[in-house]
This record gives structure tokens, C-alpha cells and sequence, in this order.
């Protein structure tokens, strides 16, 4: 059987580095402030938002939402995105998914000031990382996938990495956090074809699509590694990932459960990034 990864565990561990460095700060009169701009009023990016404040709160992080009226256009958004990014007392900006108009985050991202941008909202973020500038933050999930992978010693060097997706939050991110550990990336998205063959040349296999169970096990070969970031709604209600986990659990080596594998230690990397943004403003 394939090994389990405990994502609530790997998120516990960094939450408490996170609280220790949050504590620091506090000793020295800073407040670590992360601001949420909430622009839609899905129930999906309220819970996401619930979350983020209660993840926040246990850190001691100071979580503040701003939630414009609605409907929100995208030059509001825009607009509130500017000016936390100018005032003083945030030290991390994120905004929440998904946008009004259907708009990509992309649209109002590059309002987010670079060093405040702990979800690499502004395409500015994702340029540094593509040219291997360390000063920007990559998205949460990407760094997720990248830390899951640290924490169960998975060797990147000169192995092979098969991405699916290539959304600038998830799949283009997390191929370029694999391809700067020197593994030799592949990045497949709906028209690649034989999309199963490809996948099977991977020792890593990321698998952010959002479809419901497509990764089976045609797609894995033995001993694989494969991270699941796929959140999808369950038709038996709960959620389910973009891997058919009971399918390849004889086949890979170790998987990522969904819920309990990306989920946490995504918001577990993005109260570190917000640490790391308050320290870099006030102490480095
Ligand atoms: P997205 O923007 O919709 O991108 C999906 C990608 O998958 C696209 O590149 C698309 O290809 C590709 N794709 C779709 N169907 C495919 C197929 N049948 N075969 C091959 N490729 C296919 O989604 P996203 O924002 O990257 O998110 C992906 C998944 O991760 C979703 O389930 C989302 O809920 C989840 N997610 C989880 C977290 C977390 O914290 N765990 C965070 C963010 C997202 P094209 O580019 O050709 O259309």
C-alpha cells in the first residue's frame, strides 16, 4: 500500500515555527497583519476566508477582512488592493478567489506591492520566480506542494516531474519550484496527448487539474510519488481530489490524501509567507 502523507501534521510542525516567529515579533511591539480583500459573496470564498482567519488567529497573526460592497467591480478591487499594499500596518495582501466578472486574478493582482504578495497574486511574483529572483513569494499552493515533498525527503535532483495544470496559482508555479530543485519537469494541460503515458515517465506526479478522480492508476508508475491538489465537491457530498486515491494506492509509493494532504499545509505556508513579510519589513 501506498504511504500516506499526513498534511494536517506537516502543517502543524511549520504552524508552530510560525507561531514561535509571530511571538518574536509581538515581543518586539510588531503586529503581524495579514488583510483579505473578500470581493464575491460565494459560499465557497467564505469558507476559505473562515479558515484563513481562524488559521491566523493561531499563530498570532492579525487577520483583517475587507469586504467590499457588492457587487464589487474590478477597479474596487483594484483600488482596496493599492491601498493596503500602502498602508504601514499590513505586512501581507491577499485577495480572495474567486473575482468578480469571472475576472483571473491576474486583472487586479499587480496591485499587490511584491514584497506584501505572500499568494503570488502579482504576475511580477511569478516573473521573479520564472528568472530565479529569491524576493518574491510563489503562490501558497506551489510552495505547498514543493514543502510536502521537502518534509518527506522525496530526492528532486535529476529526477523526473510530471505536472498537470498550468494555472498560473497552481501548475506553472509549482513547475518552476520543481524545475529550481533541478528536476526535469514536464507540464501537461488538456491538450496534451496521452496525457496517462506521460504521466507514467514521472517519479513526481503533481496533479492540479479539477477534475474529480482522473488520475488513476494507467497514470502512475510503481513507486511514484503523487500529490494530489485537486479540491472538488463529492457527488456523496465532502470532497475529493483530481486522483482516484483507492486506485493508486497499490501502484505509488506515497500520495496525498484530499482532505488532509495539500489543504493545510497550503494555509500553513501562507501564515509562513506572511511572517516572512512582516520580519523582511521591520527586521532584515
Ligand atoms: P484551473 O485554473 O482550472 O486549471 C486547471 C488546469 O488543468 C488547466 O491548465 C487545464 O488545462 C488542466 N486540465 C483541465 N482538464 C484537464 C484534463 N482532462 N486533462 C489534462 N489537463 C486538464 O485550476 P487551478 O486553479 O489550477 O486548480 C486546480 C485544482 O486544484 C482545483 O481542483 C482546485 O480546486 C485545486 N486547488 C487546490 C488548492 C489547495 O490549497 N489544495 C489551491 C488552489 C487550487 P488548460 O490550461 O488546457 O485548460
Amino acid at each position: 500500500m501506498s504511504h500516506v502523507i499526513d498534511g494536517k501534521a506537516i502543517a502543524a510542525a511549520m504552524n508552530e515555527q510560525t507561531a514561535r516567529s509571530a511571538a518574536q515579533l509581538r515581543a518586539r511591539g510588531i503586529i503581524p497583519v495579514l488583510a483579505v480583500v473578500a470581493a464575491t459573496g460565494e459560499e465557497s470564498a467564505a469558507r476559505y476566508m473562515r479558515s484563513i482567519e481562524r488559521a491566523a488567529a493561531r499563530v498570532g497573526i492579525e487577520c483583517r477582512i475587507h469586504r467590499l460592497p457588492l457587487p464589487a467591480s474590478l477597479p474596487q478591487v483594484a483600488s482596496k488592493l493599492g491601498e493596503l499594499s500602502r498602508d504601514p500596518a499590513v505586512h501581507a495582501v491577499i485577495c480572495q478567489n474567486p473575482l468578480p466578472e469571472g475576472a483571473a486574478l491576474a486583472a487586479v493582482g499587480s496591485s499587490i506591492a511584491v514584497r506584501k504578495d505572500v499568494d503570488g497574486a502579482n504576475p511580477e511574483s511569478l516573473g521573479m520566480l520564472a528568472v530565479g529572483l529569491p524576493d518574491a513569494f510563489p503562490p501558497a499552493t506551489a510552495a505547498a506542494v514543493l514543502e510536502i515533498l521537502r518534509h518527506e525527503h522525496v530526492s528532486l535532483d535529476g529526477r523526473r516531474a510530471v505536472v498537470i495544470g498550468r494555472s498560473s496559482v497552481v501548475g506553472k508555479p509549482a513547475a518552476l519550484l520543481l524545475l529550481a530543485e533541478n528536476a526535469t519537469v514536464t507540464i501537461c494541460h488538456s491538450r496534451t496527448r496521452d496525457l496517462a503515458e506521460v504521466c507514467r515517465e514521472a517519479d513526481v506526479l503533481v496533479v492540479a487539474v479539477g477534475q474529480p478522480q482522473l488520475v488513476n492508476a494507467r497514470y502512475v508508475a510503481p513507486g511514484a510519488v503523487v500529490i494530489d491538489v485537486g479540491i472538488n465537491p463529492a457527488s456523496s457530498g465532502g470532497l475529493v481530489g483530481d486522483v482516484d486515491a483507492s486506485a493508486v494506492a497499490g501502484v505509488a509509493s506515497a500520495i496525498t490524501p484530499v482532505p488532509g494532504g495539500v489543504g493545510p499545509v497550503t494555509t500553513a505556508q501562507l501564515m509562513r509567507h506572511a511572517i516572512r513579510a512582516a520580519i523582511s519589513e521591520h527586521i532584515q
